[in-house]
Order: C-alpha cells, then sequence, then structure tokens
C-alpha cells in the first residue's frame, strides 16, 4: 500500500507509509509554499492525531509559521475558521472516512476552501524535490484557541429557523463513531432544542466500525433511533464533513438522500432569478429532478471538494457538494459540513412538519449503486477507460473525470478515486436491476 498524494491530501497508514518523516517534510512543505503567514490547525479523533499535530506544529514554527491550534475539530470547523481569523491557510490532520490505522493531512488555503489542482501540484512538487525554505528567521508563534465550535455553530444558527426546530424538541441519536464531530454535533444539536443519545459521541474510545457513513455500517444506529422511538439518526465520518440519516423507522436510506434534503430545502426558499446547484458528476440525479422543480439548474464538476466549491464561488451556487453526504451550503461555508447538513434537514422537518421518512419519500426516486475496483497502477485505469471508449462508441459520454455515460433516465461514472488505489464505478438508474447492469457490464468489460 503506498502513500496516496492527492488533490484530496496526503493519507497512509501511520508508521508504515505515513512517517514521521513524511509529515514533517509535508509541514516543510506546506510552510514553503505559503512562505509566511499563520496557519489553523485540527485534528480528527485518531490515536495518532496528538503525536502527528505535535511534529506538523513543531516543524512549521521552525520555518517561521505562527500557529492556531483548535485540537479536536471537525474539517469544516478548521476551514471555516481559517476565514474567521483570517489565517493565511489551514491544516486538517484526518484519514477522514478511512479506517483507524490510517491518517492523513488536508491543506486548505485563506478562503477556507482546499488547495485545488495545480495549488496541490505546487505543494506536492515542493515534498518532492524537497525545496524547502530555509530555517533562517524567527521561530513562529503558537496560540491555543477554544471558542471555535460556538463560532461554527453559530454562524449555522444564523442561517436557519433556529426558533421553529427549538419548538419540535426533537429526539436524535447521533452516531459520530467516536470522531471529530462527537462534542461539537452534541452542542449543536441541544442548541436546536434536541434531546440527544450520544450513541458513538466519545472522542477518547476507538472507532466502534469503519467511519465511512454507509448504510452497512449503520447497523446499531438504525437499531437505537427504532429502540429509542428517535425522530432521526445521524450519522458522520470521523472529521465530520461528510452526514447520513436513518429515518425514525430505523431505515438507513443511503448518503445520497443528505444533499437531496438540504437541495430540496435551500431551493425551496430562494428567490426569482438565477438559481444554481453545484455537484459533482457521481452525485445523483435526484438534484436535477429538484431543481427542475424550483426552475434552477445543476452544475456538475469533477470529484473532488475543491472542484465543487470553486464553481460554487464563481457561479454564486446557492447549494450543493457531494452524492457522498457532503452537505455545501455557502451561507456556512465553500466547503462539506455535516452541521449545516445537519441545520439544514432539522429546518426542513421542522418547517414542513413532517416525518424524515416523509421527507424522504417525497424526493424523486432513483436507485443508485457504488462498487469499486482494485488497480495496481494508473496504466490498468487508463486502459480500462480506453476500452470503455471503444466498447460505448455512440453512447453519450462526459470525459470531464473519467468516463461518464449516459441516458435518459441513467447513467454509469467510471474513475479512479483521487483517496485509495481503487476504480469506482457508480451508476444510476430508476431500479436496481438496472443500476446493477449498467455496473456489471463496465465490470465485465
Ligand atoms: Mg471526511
Amino acid at each position: 500500500m503506498t502513500l496516496k498524494i492527492s488533490i484530496s491530501g496526503v493519507r497512509g497508514i501511520v508508521g508504515q507509509t505515513l512517517t514521521d518523516d513524511v509529515v514533517t517534510d509535508f509541514a516543510r512543505a506546506f510552510a514553503s509554499y505559503l512562505k509566511r503567514g499563520t496557519v489553523v490547525i485540527g485534528r480528527d479523533s485518531r490515536a495518532s492525531g496528538q503525536h502527528i499535530s505535535s511534529i506538523f506544529i513543531d516543524t512549521l514554527r521552525s520555518l517561521g509559521i505562527s500557529v492556531i491550534d483548535i485540537g479536536l475539530a471537525p474539517t469544516p470547523t478548521v476551514q471555516l475558521m481559517v476565514k474567521h481569523l483570517k489565517a493565511d491557510g489551514g491544516v486538517i490532520l484526518t484519514a477522514s472516512h478511512n479506517p483507524v490505522e490510517w491518517n492523513g493531512i488536508k491543506f486548505v488555503r485563506s478562503d477556507g476552501i482546499f488547495l485545488n489542482e495545480d495549488q496541490a501540484g505546487k505543494l506536492i512538487h515542493i515534498y518532492d524535490t524537497k525545496a524547502f525554505k530555509d530555517t533562517a528567521g524567527d521561530r513562529g508563534s503558537i496560540r491555543k484557541i477554544d471558542n471555535s465550535y460556538d463560532v461554527h455553530i453559530n454562524r449555522i444558527l444564523d442561517v436557519i429557523d433556529a426558533g421553529s426546530i427549538k419548538k419540535r424538541n426533537f429526539k436524535v441519536v447521533l452516531d459520530s463513531c467516536n470522531g471529530a464531530g462527537s462534542i461539537i454535533t452534541v452542542q449543536l444539536l441541544e442548541r436546536l432544542g434536541c434531546s440527544v443519545i450520544g450513541l458513538y459521541t466519545d472522542p477518547n474510545k476507538p472507532f466502534p466500525h469503519n467511519p465511512e457513513p454507509i448504510p452497512s455500517n449503520l447497523k446499531d444506529l438504525c437499531g437505537r433511533v427504532v429502540k429509542e422511538r428517535a425522530d432521526l439518526g445521524l450519522a458522520q465520518d470521523a472529521d465530520a464533513d461528510r452526514l447520513a440519516i436513518v429515518t425514525e423507522a430505523g431505515i438507513a436510506p443511503g448518503e445520497e438522500y443528505t444533499m437531496a434534503i438540504a437541495v430540496q430545502n435551500v431551493l425551496s426558499k430562494a428567490k426569482a432569478g438565477k438559481k444554481f446547484v453545484v455537484t459533482n458528476l457521481s452525485t445523483s440525479m435526484m438534484s436535477d429532478d429538484i431543481a427542475r422543480r424550483f426552475d434552477a439548474k445543476v452544475l456538475r464538476t469533477k470529484i473532488g471538494e475543491v472542484n465543487v466549491a470553486e464553481r460554487m464561488k464563481k457561479e454564486k451556487g446557492l447549494i450543493g457538494g457531494e452524492g457522498n453526504g457532503g452537505v455545501m451550503y455557502p451561507q456556512v461555508g465553500y466547503n462539506r459540513d455535516s452541521l449545516a447538513g445537519i441545520g439544514l434537514l432539522l429546518d426542513s422537518m421542522a418547517g414542513s412538519g413532517k416525518k424524515i421518512s416523509e421527507l424522504i419519500s417525497e424526493l424523486p426516486k432513483y436507485e443508485i449503486v457504488k462498487k469499486k475496483m482494485d488497480c495496481a497502477s494508473s496504466n490498468e485505469v487508463s486502459d480500462m477507460l480506453d476500452k470503455i471508449k471503444k466498447a460505448y462508441k455512440g453512447t453519450k459520454m462526459d470525459i470531464t473525470d473519467g468516463i461518464k455515460l449516459i441516458y435518459p433516465e441513467a447513467w454509469v461514472h467510471v474513475r479512479a478515486s483521487n483517496t485509495e488505489p481503487v476504480i469506482r464505478v457508480i451508476a444510476e438508474a430508476k431500479s436496481l436491476k438496472e443500476a446493477e447492469a449498467l455496473t456489471s457490464r463496465i465490470l465485465d468489460l
């Protein structure tokens, strides 16, 4: 297993591919990339985080960069604090939804958005060529701050109808996978008048399951929601940028529904005029159908949060994100944010007076199938894409990112993952059988 270095940052297995030397050199590279200034740093709850954080902070300071350490914090909280504190950049130590033996580094620029492809390319070039700035000059300062959760929560409360939500006194079971969302999310829900049952909300305990918030990992949550007769179950990944929903009936409908509900909420309140939803090529068609209801348009980008964020900022998108449960709401920030997603979801429930299962049943109905296949090299990927291109000659195609084959009421998207050594094959259609058939045909090739 090699170290994964990409537009989404760096991920590796701690001590094997993500060694202390790798962490030190990436800190040197980021200091050299920024040249000077202040960096906000936060981390998820992995046991290795504390150690990696101290190496990173010490290295940045030795190169004259000042550091504001916000400690255990969701990725979206760090992104928001970079902007709030007018810092020059940010660093999040997390391997997101990867298992516990992994850790990683995400790099944020001064506007709270991740480095884009060009910027990440520059940083990686500095890392590869070891073209680090020299150590001469004053050591950077260090400051710890402890109000970042409040800043984030207040921002969300300002842009939703918190009063209506409070009146409902929702009962919510929360599975933060004992990750970075554990404490702040309980605080957000309590400030929204919810009674919170923290299923896995202790960041000092290990991950109770794989942190990816997909239905197969949410069995405990589903059971607990039913047992507690709760209104809702919520699940986050380890750095709390992704959010999944469990209905009051204990059903996990899949992470695609999170963004769809947020899109429905924001578009239903939007003023007349140009209305854009921005999302990536692999996200459900539900958004297109919802957008049509409100005379809005969906803009699609390459995979990678920064691609969606930059397009959203440029086109003044109202809402969007990624179908993996990554809601992006510009009024809070140009980044995936499970807490903003929770705010919009509760706002929809309070505003409509409907149960979460009812809100879901009103959404367009599609079946999405997500498969992945191990791949050894990038040559293997391009061979496969060539094969598909030939086999599907004449079919409508989008080749912005891998290949997306587009049919009137279905699509299949094949591409190399940014974060894992796998090829992803995602298909959506009106029936599960049809979606399965679309992926099978590709995998057979
Ligand atoms: Mg994540």
